[in-house]
């Protein structure tokens, strides 16, 4: 099989895979006693599902905190009450705990935070390093400066420490309406990184929290809750994305002004994956415009789009392993995510056999009303996982173009003159076939050998292909979604001017009906991946089959790469 990332995997000295920047700082920490033990974070906000993307944070805090026995705290970062709710929080839960991962340092809300980082602004205030300005936003928008020009002072910078704190408390109190003042950090406005330039952390908005109610009327500006939090849970070290790189100066300067934790800020670079998007923003379109079934759409990079296809955690897992942590952006192919996906599901899913497009295949000399079951391996690379028994006989359902009506020398499936093996079952020779009115093949008539039966063969014919194939009689019917990449674009968000929904892919899901599935899936779960023979993995959609009132299989992925992007 071929590995699209072999390039990528980490460099090895010896077998000792080497340690990647992370890790080697961790090391190094640990090593020089800084640190007796690490503590790590992953902290979205609850404004949306998870993605793929989070899986590569997830993956990397957790992970750590496993590999150096450390400690890993789930923080919802909930600091804006308009965007969040506790329905979102519900499913990062579910998500994270479904790649496997324990948050062993507990689950924390920077809401609970919130008296403890009011009292770090009124510190801030006391040491003269924080200030209520009341200009309009525009105004201390266009104070701000270029990066190349220094911005001007407010004419509220001044104000004495007692003013300040009279104010704020009076934010705090419901005096002031929404957007009437806010509290500034005291830096400096001519530094050369902007977020240096008298930062806003707090702001007054009326709005209901999902967990604190109404108790506030300010809430915290990311940068000051953020930190702050890392601080007051003892995060040794708080993993981010490479954009948070330029607020590193802010989030060192709270840290010694307050005289907190120190904690330390390290990025990486985010992933990116082609043919897909992944602001859960933009992610939110796609479920409110109806591009899409819902977060959980198959054809979402979210981590329950891809549970619902048929991903395992061990598949995404071992794709962040495989992605690697690095300081530099790059993109990384939709192909690897499924290439990880086939690589684990071909060693643990059980085989079973499906026609997707089904015409009748008749055995014209076996006997009418006979059937016999004939084993079939569950899976062939693992010797423990047993067989199962298919039942056979004379009318079978075989796939539509595994028959064609005229076929050189180089077709190896059924066609006048061919002969070919049933899977498990026995070799069939073309006797004649059936067209309906419509032009198109209604039934292909075989005679079989019966000393040919698998296992048994002593019949000494060879067949170069093999068929999967259904009994009749026992098929279970149902309907099976095919999927395709959810935005023919490689790149849907970078043309300029250009809405990323413009680049959806109108192909992307196919929806098979009246197809017949062997009847040992009547028992079928949801979470058991399937490879049907020849087909694919696939696993049954449950929500769906209740929705429809009848199975609902999805293709999670195909057995070969078949993208041509
Ligand atoms: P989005 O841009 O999708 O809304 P976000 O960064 O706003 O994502 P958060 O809930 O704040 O979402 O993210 C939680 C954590 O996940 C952050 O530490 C963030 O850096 C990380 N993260 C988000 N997107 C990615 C990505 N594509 N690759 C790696 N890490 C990511
Ligand atoms: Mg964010």
């Amino acid at each position: 099989m071929s590995d699209p990332a072999r390039s990528e995997r980490p460099s090895t000295e010896g077998d000792r895979p080497s340690l990647h920047f992370i890790e080697q700082i961790i090391a190094d920490d640990l090593a020089s006693g800084k640190h007796g033990q690490i503590h790590t974070r992953f902290p979205p906000e609850p404004n949306g599902h998870l993605h793929i993307g989070h899986a590569k944070a997830i993956c990397l805090s957790f992970g750590l905190a496993e590999k150096y026995k450390g400690l890993v705290n789930l923080r919802f970062d909930d600091t804006n009450p308009e965007k969040e709710s506790q329905e979102y929080v519900a499913a990062i839960r579910r998500d994270v705990q479904w790649l496997g991962y324990k948050w062993n340092g507990g689950e924390h809300y920077t809401s609970d935070y919130f008296d403890q980082l009011h009292a770090f602004a009124v510190d801030l205030i006391r040491k003269g390093k924080a200030y209520v300005d009341h200009q309009s936003a525009e105004d201390m928008a266009a104070q701000k400066g270029t990066p190349t020009q220094p911005g001007t002072n407010s004419p509220y910078r001044d104000r004495s420490v007692e003013e300040n704190l009279q104010l704020f408390e009076e934010m705090r109190g419901g005096v002031h309406p929404d957007g009437h003042c806010v509290l500034r950090a005291k830096i400096d406005m001519a530094h050369p990184n902007m977020h240096m330039r008298d930062p806003l952390i707090y702001r007054i908005k009326r709005s209901h929290h999902h967990r604190t109610g109404d108790d506030w009327c300010i809430y915290p500006m990311y940068d000051f809750a953020h930190g702050q939090s890392d601080a007051i849970e003892g995060i040794t070290h708080s993993l981010c994305t490479l954009e948070f790189e330029v607020h590193r100066p802010l989030y060192e300067w709270f840290i010694e002004q307050l005289e907190i934790f120190p904690s330390r800020q390290i990025e990486f670079a985010r992933l990116n994956l082609d043919h897909t998007i992944m602001s859960k923003r933009k992610l939110l379109r796609l479920v409110e415009e109806g591009h899409v079934d819902g977060w959980d759409d198959p054809r979402m990079p979210t981590i329950s789009g891809l549970r619902r296809r048929g991903f395992t955690p061990e598949s995404i897992r071992t794709f962040c392993d495989r992605v690697g942590i690095a300081k530099r952006e790059n993109v990384i192919d939709f192909g690897l995510l499924e290439w990880a996906l086939r690589d684990h599901l071909n060693r643990t899913a059980m085989r079973a056999m499906a026609v997707l497009d089904p015409i009748k295949l008749v055995i014209t000399n076996y006997p009418e009303g006979q059937t016999e079951d004939l084993p079939s391996e569950n899976n062939p690379e693992d010797p423990t996982a047993g067989t199962r028994t298919m039942p056979f006989s004379r009318e079978l359902w075989m796939e539509r173009d595994d028959f064609r009506e005229e076929a050189n020398r180089k077709w190896f499936r059924l066609a006048p003159g061919k002969t070919v093996r049933l899977k498990s079952a026995f070799i069939v020779r073309y006797v004649h076939h059936i067209v309906g009115e419509d032009g198109r093949v209604e039934e292909v008539h075989v005679e079989y050998f019966p000393d040919s039966r698998s296992g048994s063969d002593t019949s000494g014919i060879k067949a170069k292909g093999t068929l999967h194939w259904v009994n009749a009689a026992t098929a279970i019917d149902a309907e099976v979604r095919l999927y395709n990449r959810l935005f023919s674009d490689p790149n849907p968000d970078g043309h300029e001017g250009r809405d990323f929904t413009e680049f959806l892919n109108p192909d992307s899901l196919e929806i098979r009906k009246g197809c017949k599935l062997e009847p040992s899936l009547t028992h079928a779960e949801m979470g058991t991946p399937y490879q049907f023979t020849r087909l694919g993995y696939f696993s049954l959609d449950e929500m769906q089959s209740q929705e429809v009132g009848h199975p609902v299989w999805n293709r999670s992925v195909t057995l070969k790469d078949g993208w041509k992007g």
